[in-house]
């Protein structure tokens, strides 16, 4: 029979880990453990940042962040709120395990998207222009697609003969007005330069119902 040097517990009653039994071999093993991890959070959108990336929150993102946090360990999440989370952590080589208590630190900041957003931010400016409901339509088709596929809208601003939508990312609007066919007359300024690149603003002509004339186009107005 073992009895353990820390403590006194014998080896009839209690596991042991090499020379020491499970209640000491735990708290050593909690020793190793972080006590609190830090947790980017993104004030506008709720994201939580994990290995360098913005995710929606929830178990499966708390999981990889704290797995990341403890990587030389199985770690499974239990239970998390907002303020701390309970997990299993497996040791791999001998296979111990022990349930551990980590404090989260939520760090108020801001996703690269949000800051952008903040920022003005946008690369493409789609004007719908046309019949009012098409035109509304349209408008709010892009915008559920922009957001779907990661990007986000700047602003809308109404206009007389429609509206413009201001929009993140121009591969977003190509992608949209492809996978739904719509043409449009495109034009692009140049914005200016960065690490060499000439950077493009892409304005998007579209018109939906009747032609009207395009601002400021010559022209009378259109019936
Ligand atoms: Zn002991
Ligand atoms: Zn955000």
């Amino acid at each position: 029979m073992k009895h353990c040097p820390i403590c006194d517990r014998t080896s009839d009653r209690f596991a042991f880990f090499g020379e020491i039994c499970e209640v000491c071999a735990g708290k050593k093993l909690a020793e190793k453990l972080p006590n609190e991890v830090r947790v980017p959070l993104c004030r506008d959108c709720g994201r939580i940042r994990v290995a360098g990336v913005f995710v929606e929150p929830g178990k499966a993102s708390m999981q990889r962040l704290l797995s990341g946090s403890m990587r030389r360990y199985r770690v499974k999440l239990l239970d998390a709120d907002r303020e701390a989370a309970r997990v299993s952590v497996t040791e791999e080589g001998t296979g111990q395990a022990i349930e551990h208590e980590v404090k989260l630190l939520f760090e108020r900041t801001l996703c690269d998207d949000d800051s952008r957003k903040r920022a003005g931010y946008y690369e493409a400016v789609v004007q719908f222009r046309g019949d009012g409901s098409k035109v509304e339509r349209a408008a709010a088709a892009l915008q559920r697609y922009v957001e779907r596929n990661g990007g986000f809208v700047t602003k809308t601003e109404q206009k007389q003969h429609g509206v413009d939508v201001y929009v993140s990312y121009k591969r977003i609007v190509r992608a949209f007005l492809e996978a739904r066919h719509i043409k449009s007359e495109s034009s692009f300024k140049l914005q200016g330069e960065k690490g060499g690149r000439r950077l493009y603003r892409n304005t998007y002509f579209v018109t939906l119902g009747y032609t009207p004339r395009r601002p400021g186009a010559q022209g009378p107005e259109p019936s």
